[in-house]
């Protein structure tokens, strides 16, 4: 059995979640004796404003802040920010928004490795808080090596107010927890891996947490949001006291990831990760029925056709899906499904149409 003798973690020194927090910014960034120049990343379209408003809030209390707008969480965005950060000599990177300027600025932070603040606008997926980052235009599809946030400051009242369809994608990526956590079981026991229990344990809970809180967040406002924040910062924490995805990353993930390459990344990732959790969780034999009843409750996606594809572009990534990361040994084993069993499998579970 591998046994790690050294075993560093790097958890965030603070979490803010609450509404209206963006405006005691400067008291934490002073509190933290964070430095400056510091650079704010954002998308071009809301999160901008958001920027300048945060930019506002730190320059009044003397911090020297430049804004940079990405497009994309692209390879492409990270040179751009990182050219900015070498020669402004900044010391701490904010990433806003809902995961590309996030993505972007925890790598950026990792390269040049100064601090980095995490200020999610909506909640659609844990990477708002661990320490991997989904960059496009690099070898993997899946998440690389970033750094962890010194804060996360998570403003409910704008969290609240971001698109129904992303608080409802972050349940789908927690819900997944389910299967990545017994993936993870599975290949302790069969291939001898490092199993950490407090972190599988710790994202279960918020896998847990989603489930028993369904009837909440399907109603919606700031204490849904609160709810999926909180989930998607356990899940994090998880995943930064692993040292790895492993606790929040299973088949369910190594599915979705196979779908955003047969069909060019078609639906958000929690919505994806949600109908992967339904699918696998049936390859383990456990209560497949019963995520997929409280995915519709929340009102996401649990077929192909409202994920927007074919079902023959589920099958397909259902037979890849090994392949993406073959060191993550999961229920889909080192052979993967075949055609036939991935058609039955989108089949039974009602992903797919039984004439389909
Ligand atoms: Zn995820």
């Amino acid at each position: 059995m591998q046994y790690q003798k050294t075993h560093v973690i790097d958890l965030p020194q603070r979490i803010v979640v609450g509404s209206g927090v963006r405006k005691e910014i400067s008291k934490h960034f002073k509190e933290l004796g964070l430095g400056c120049p510091i650079i704010v990343i954002t998308g071009s379209g809301p999160t901008r404003s958001i920027g300048q408003e945060i930019k506002d809030y730190l320059e009044d209390s003397q911090f020297d802040v430049f804004q940079v707008e990405i497009n994309s969480a692209s390879i492409e965005s990270v040179s751009k920010v990182e050219e900015i950060s070498r020669e402004v000599k900044c010391k701490v990177i904010m990433g806003l928004g809902g995961g590309k300027a996030i993505d972007v600025a925890k790598y950026v932070a990792y390269k040049l490795d100064v601090d980095f603040i995490s200020v999610p606008t909506s909640a659609s997926h844990d990477g708002l808080v661990s320490p991997f980052a989904s960059l496009k235009g690099m070898n993997t599809i899946y998440s690389m090596k970033a750094k962890a946030p010194l804060m996360v400051l998570a403003d409910i009242e704008l969290i609240a107010k971001a698109p129904r369809r992303f608080l409802i994608a972050g349940c789908g990526d927690l819900i997944g927890k389910f299967t990545a956590v017994l993936d993870w079981q599975l290949a302790h026991k069969l291939r001898g891996e490092y199993y950490g229990q407090y972190a599988a344990s710790l994202a279960l809970l918020s896998a847990k947490h989603i489930i028993s809180l369904s009837d909440i967040i399907a109603r919606g406002g700031e204490e849904a949001a609160r709810i999926v924040v909180e989930g998607l910062i356990s899940s994090g924490v998880a995943m930064c006291i692993a040292g790895s995805t492993r606790p929040a990353s299973g088949s369910e993930h190594l599915f979705s990831h196979a779908l955003d390459l047969v069909a060019n990344f078609p639906a958000p990732h929690g919505e994806q990760v949600g109908v992967g959790t339904i699918m696998m969780a049936y390859l383990h034999g456990r209560k497949w029925s019963m995520i997929r009843k409280v995915l519709k409750k929340l009102g996401a996606p649990t077929t192909a056709k409202e994920l927007g594809v074919n079902s023959e572009k589920i099958i397909e990534a259902l037979t890849i899906a090994h392949k993406i990361r073959p060191e993550r040994y999961t229920i889909l084993g080192e052979k993967g499904l075949t055609r036939e069993a991935a058609e039955k499998l989108a089949k039974t579970t009602g992903v797919i149409d039984e004439d389909s």
